[in-house]
């Protein structure tokens, strides 16, 4: 306890990129840390913070965890309100570190001092201000080291792009299986394809090698060759994965889900129907928070499902709802549920799921090792492709649904993908696969585990 109080005298900015996928991670770190006595406060975009319904989060270990936004220049509307991903990018570049820096000017007159900033690789403007302050300045990886190692070796000139020249088009990096294009982040595979995006992943390494820690959101066995390839170079530490820890450790009491949603889930709808279904029979579909599926794409899914006969629950975002084939949601109202924002974790922890069809966003796929869920891996752009050749290949916990000439996933190879996983020859080794991984993640979260001992020594280096 002495150390939990010592530890409120250090205090540390949280500053995450603003998407669903960035937020989760970090705002989930910031409890582990409330709970060693630090003392986070959480910096999302004022957009974002104004959905919130509180400006604190909870905890049982002391006071709450403060919100203090900051502006990416679209205070009214956020990522929606631009009119182009580059004027959205170019903005939060400007307005996040002028108001980063005024609040931790601000928190300095009132008395409340920060140590340490401890931000998003995607908003690597926040070290720059830490360094002008004098502050510790701490990366956090919100996706795999495998999908960071290769974007340093682009970033570094060691991959040659386009891959597709007259070279070889694979690509090797330490630690790494040999990755064809396709499994390659898609803003390197198809280079041009969206600009903006690849300078934003590129500029995660602009100014790396000043960075005083590197965290990343994964347990250790999960990328050891990675890890300790990146170690040599940087003081990296693997501290997740960050998925809350009643589905985990079950050590933090109060963190039993996500403090910050931005659709609003139907968490008892899902949990009913999922309790009518037998153990195991129901496909879960979910393509996270920002993909946006083709009608072709939905139509092909649409019918595999149906074809399927299996029982499914399936995420379609309200306003990707449009897309889904006519009468699709009530012709198929006795084998489905089709609802526009689940609780995704506790889908994933009922027994009555039995496979996880993901776009490999990189928390899905924490999530569905942590909670011992075979996979069908139907990736659509950024870090997916390589995150599902890692579900396929090395944590071996599912398959990956191709595309044809089109970059369609047919209803056949879905139809076959679903299959395999649900009642193959491989289902049993999926799932056993998956429950080793389900189990090394909580061990790397339980007191002097992995995970757990490098946030310990995070927390005493910070304490200081
Ligand atoms: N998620 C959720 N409910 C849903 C779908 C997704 O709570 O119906 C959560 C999911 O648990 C994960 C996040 O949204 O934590 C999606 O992040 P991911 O990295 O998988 O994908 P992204 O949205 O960034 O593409």
């Amino acid at each position: 306890m002495e150390d939990a109080k010592q530890g409120q005298k250090a205090h540390v900015l949280v500053v995450p990129f603003p998407g669903q996928g960035h937020i989760n991670p970090m705002f989930q770190f910031s409890k582990r840390l409330a709970s060693k006595g630090i003392k986070p406060t959480l910096t999302p975009t004022i957009y974002i913070s104004k959905s919130m319904q509180t400006h604190t989060i909870p905890t049982q270990y002391g006071p709450p965890i403060q919100i203090r936004p900051i502006s990416d220049g679209y205070d009214d509307g956020g990522y929606a309100q631009a009119e182009s991903t580059k004027a959205y990018l170019d903005s939060i570049a400007i307005e996040g570190p002028k108001t980063l820096a005024q609040l931790i000017q601000k928190l300095a007159e009132e008395g409340d001092p920060v140590k340490a900033v401890i931000y998003d690789g995607f908003a690597p403007w926040a070290l720059d201000v830490a360094k002008k302050f004098g502050l510790v300045g701490v990366l956090f990886f919100t996706q795999s080291c495998s999908v960071n190692s290769i974007y340093y070796h682009v970033q570094r000139g060691l991959i040659e792009l386009p891959l597709l020249g007259p070279g070889p088009s694979t690509v090797s990096v330490p630690g790494v299986p040999e990755l064809q294009p396709w499994e390659v982040p898609s803003f390197v595979e198809n280079y041009g394809s969206y600009p903006f995006w690849f300078d934003a992943v590129m500029e995660q390494f602009s100014n790396i090698d000043q960075v005083d820690w590197v965290l990343c959101n994964i347990f250790y066995d999960m990328e050891i060759e990675v890890v300790d390839w990146m170690s040599k170079m940087w003081k990296v530490k693997t501290i997740g994965p960050t998925v809350p820890s009643y589905y985990l450790d079950k050590r933090l009491e109060d963190d039993k889900d996500y403090s910050l949603q931005f659709f609003k889930p139907n968490t008892v709808l899902c949990k009913n129907w999922l309790d009518s279904k037998p153990k195991e029979s129901v496909i879960y579909i979910s393509f996270g928070s920002a993909a946006e599926l083709s009608e072709e794409q939905f139509k092909e899914l649409s019918c595999s499902l149906r074809n399927s006969h299996n029982n499914f629950l399936w995420v379609v975002r309200e306003k990707e709802q449009t897309k889904l084939p006519k009468g699709f949601i009530d012709e198929t109202s006795k084998q489905g549920l089709v609802v526009g924002w689940a609780s995704q974790l506790d889908i994933l922890a009922h027994e009555a799921t039995g496979c996880f069809v993901t776009h490999c966003g990189f928390n899905s796929v924490l999530e569905t090792l942590s909670l011992g869920v075979p996979v069908v891996a139907v990736p659509q752009w950024t870090d997916q492709g390589t995150n599902a050749k890692f579900v396929e290949d090395v944590w071996r916990i599912g398959v990956r649904a191709k595309v044809d000439e089109k970059g369609i996933v047919r209803k056949e190879m879905l139809e076959e993908c679903i299959k395999e996983v649900m009642e193959g020859e491989n289902r049993e080794e999926f799932k056993k696969n998956a429950a080793k991984w389900k189990k090394l993640a909580k061990e790397a979260m339980y007191e002097g585990g992995s995970s757990d001992k490098n946030i310990d020594e995070f927390v005493a280096y910070v304490i200081g």
